[in-house]
């Protein structure tokens, strides 16, 4: 690879956090985000620290659903590294409804996690964010497609495509970029139930071009790249790594 590449997806110098990293696809993007160079602090509510061992990356206990604790953890990076460059809201819940009726709480308790926390994470990260940042909201194909029973889950990835609309517009003129990464099905513990159930597992595969479930770690690349400068001039936009479900017709 020419010096000129490697360096356009380096993330050397540059400081991230990434929010819901004590696993599955934020553990899995810490980790890609580190391995190109950046120093990662990543946070989960566990005290779990799955990938502690990782040079460049240091896990924090954080609830993102309360008023202060993750801008306090911004300043706590500030004070340490001084910088920060990219922030990665990869956090949620999915509470789907066995009756197909979810509660009005556990609809409100989705978005208050997937949505209204990503916009309190994201003001805290852009205070502090140097020029030319990067921010990255992990939503769903479920912000694009419909699916059964879970009204709150897609409600919030809906809004957090959007959201990420809205941060581009805001932020476009400090020149901090703001995309979503758009997952389908990966086994993780979020989808450990339908993964392991045959015929689950088998309809979610089917549906996409691929014939498989994807992995966490098959998100990091694209993190990556759009963290880094190979996205430079890309904002506002969905990157939807999804096995080809969105494009399936036939
Ligand atoms: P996991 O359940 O494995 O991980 C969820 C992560 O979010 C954990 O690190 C968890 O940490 C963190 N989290 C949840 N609530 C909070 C909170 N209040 N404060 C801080 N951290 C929190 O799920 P996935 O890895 O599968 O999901 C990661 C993201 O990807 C989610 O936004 C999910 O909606 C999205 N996604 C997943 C897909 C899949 O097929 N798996 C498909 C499409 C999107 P802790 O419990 O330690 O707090």
């Amino acid at each position: 690879m020419s010096p000129e590449i490697a360096r356009l997806f380096s993330l050397e110098g540059r400081v991230a956090i990434v929010a819901g990293a004590s696993r599955g696809i934020g553990q899995a993007i810490a980790s890609g985000l580190a391995g190109a160079g950046a120093r990662v602090v990543g946070c989960g509510r566990s005290s779990d620290r799955a990938n502690s061992q990782l040079r460049g990356f240091e896990y924090r206990q954080c609830d993102v659903t309360e008023d202060t604790s993750f801008d306090a953890l911004c300043g706590e990076v500030m004070a340490a590294y001084g910088r920060l460059d990219v922030f990665v809201f990869a956090a949620g819940i999915t509470m789907p409804a066995a009756d197909h009726e979810q509660s009005i709480a556990e609809f409100a308790q989705t978005l208050s996690v997937n949505l209204v926390a990503a916009y309190r994470c994201a003001l805290s990260a852009t205070r502090r964010m140097a020029k030319t940042g990067s921010i990255v909201f992990v939503t769903s194909i479920g912000s694009l497609l419909g699916f059964p029973g879970n009204p709150g889950y897609l409600a919030s990835k809906g809004g957090l495509r959007q959201l990420a609309r809205a941060f581009a517009l805001d932020l476009g003129s400090r020149g901090i970029r703001v995309n979503s990464l758009a997952p389908g099905y990966i086994h993780t513990a979020m989808t450990k139930a339908s993964f392991s159930e045959p015929n689950q597992h088998a309809t979610r595969a089917a549906r996409t071009i691929l014939g498989r479930w994807g992995s966490p770690e098959e998100l990091a690349g694209a993190a990556i790249f759009l963290a880094s400068d190979a996205s430079a001039y890309m904002t506002g936009q969905d990157l939807v790594i999804d096995g080809g479900w969105t494009a399936k017709g036939l």
